[in-house]
């Protein structure tokens, strides 16, 4: 399989080399040239195969001869080493936990993957060591770091907010150490997310140091979040009902992944952009001109993104061709008021308790339940473990959520990190190592 560039001024690349650059030179987003459908009899049969084959079959067109077959099928069971849960909440609605990962963030899946391919490339190639640099505002750090932990012949440098983000997502950004490095920037995350893009085109730095991303831009990471999708529609509740899928979106690669199942063949009927006041897309969807905004900060804060880099594929996927995008894809947006009183009422009809990103995709889904007469089924994705918002969760439910034991050790361990305030400080950093 060959990628190009959305930029349309770079040249084609394969797989592996996709995944290593993250951005093509030209700066585009990397697109693959060709989705081809899954035979029917894969949809048929999809009750007779494991996580691990689906994922495998998912995966095989993107991936090509890059690595081999065998390599392949253990990269992908390495990567789903945890469940993906369908919990009903009401008749209609149901969750689909992507959280049980060891980061409690549905990001695992596509960093676990995109580690696992960078080190076959790392292996088979041999060249230089890379540097993944990213900034976070929480979430995404602790799934790059967990995802790329050990993994030979790759430095992982994470800028963080000092003091921006929850305790636990600090202890997992800043304990692991070996070739983890935690770096607490004195500012707020458009300070880290300015320093990364400064990085990214400083010519001194990038000719000396191999640098790379870890975000949804890079194919590996956003592909691979395909895999929940199509086991979803394996395990669904009410397979006689058509399907419909709510996904909290903000840099909207999580939803894209799912536009190309369904691209493939996945038999969901609609798709639901569910945001918070972040409404860029629902806006466009509604009125048909894009307009980027300043981001603005909520609770549902991995979601506070003005511009999604993703949307320029989600509009390839359909030609350019708003009409036929909404025909799938409806938008809804949410304040803050609105997500706590959900997060209320989910747990009022079913005990669940659910974070305010997933609580989000509940008020999208019964959105557009409400607007239509058909029968459908509806999931939307919990995306990452209330434990994670613990104080929007506690605060709004009056109760108490239990740690996962899987994060109780982590707790207790040593906080190892740089603190800079300067981005000629994050440079000689680089250069440095
Ligand atoms: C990253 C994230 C999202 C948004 O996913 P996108 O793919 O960027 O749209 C939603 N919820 C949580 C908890 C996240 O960490």
């Amino acid at each position: 399989m060959k990628y190009y560039s959305l930029n349309y001024n770079s040249q084609d690349v394969s797989f592996l080399d996709a995944v290593r650059k993250g951005l093509a030179p030209d700066r585009g987003l990397y697109f693959p040239s060709d989705i081809k459908k899954l035979p029917n009899t894969f949809f048929e049969n999809i009750h007779n195969l494991s996580d691990h084959e689906i994922a495998f079959q998912v995966i095989h067109q993107f991936v090509g001869g890059d690595i081999p077959d065998s390599r392949l099928k253990k990269i992908v069971e390495e990567t789903l080493s945890f469940d993906f849960p369908i919990v009903p909440i009401t008749d209609s609605i149901a969750t689909l936990e992507l959280f049980q990962g060891p980061t409690l963030a549905f990001k695992d899946v596509g960093a676990r993957f995109m580690a696992r391919c960078l080190a076959y490339a790392n292996e088979v190639e041999k060249k230089e060591k890379l540097t993944i640099l990213v900034a976070t505002s929480g979430d995404t750090g602790g799934a790059v770091a967990d995802g790329f932990y050990k993994v030979d012949g790759i430095n992982v440098v994470i800028l963080y907010p000092k003091g921006k983000v929850s305790e636990i997502q600090e202890k997992q950004l800043t304990t692991l150490g070996e070739n983890i490095k935690a770096i607490e920037i004195d500012g707020v995350f458009d300070d880290c997310q300015d320093m990364v893009k400064s990085a990214f085109i400083d010519n001194d730095l990038i000719q000396n140091v191999a640098l790379t991303s870890a975000n949804s831009i890079n194919i590996a990471r956003w592909l691979s979040q395909m895999f929940y999708y199509f086991i979803a529609y394996k395990n669904r509740l009410h397979p006689e009902k058509k399907l419909v899928v709510s996904v909290p979106s903000g840099n909207f690669g999580n939803l894209c992944a799912g536009l190309v199942a369904k691209k493939m063949g996945l038999p969901v009927d609609q798709f639901i952009a569910s945001t918070n006041i972040n409404d860029t897309v629902p806006d466009y969807l509604n009125s048909g001109t894009y307009t980027p905004k300043k981001s603005k900060a909520t609770l549902s804060n991995a979601m506070d993104v003005g511009d999604p880099s993703n949307f320029i594929r989600i509009q390839k996927l359909f030609n350019n061709d708003i009409f036929k995008l909404k025909k799938i894809l409806k938008g809804y947006h949410y304040t803050d008021t609105e997500t706590k009183k959900a997060i209320k009422e989910i747990h009022e009809v079913s005990g669940y308790i659910a974070d305010p990103h997933g609580a989000v995709g509940y008020l999208g889904l019964k959105d557009f339940l409400k607007n239509t007469t058909d029968d459908y089924q509806g999931l939307f994705l919990e995306t990452a473990h209330p434990i994670k918002f613990v104080d929007t969760v506690e605060a709004t439910l009056k109760t108490t959520v239990e740690i996962p034991k899987r994060l109780e050790s982590i707790l207790n361990r040593e906080k190892t990190s740089i603190p800079i305030s300067r981005y000629d400080e994050l440079k000689s950093f680089l250069l440095k190592r």
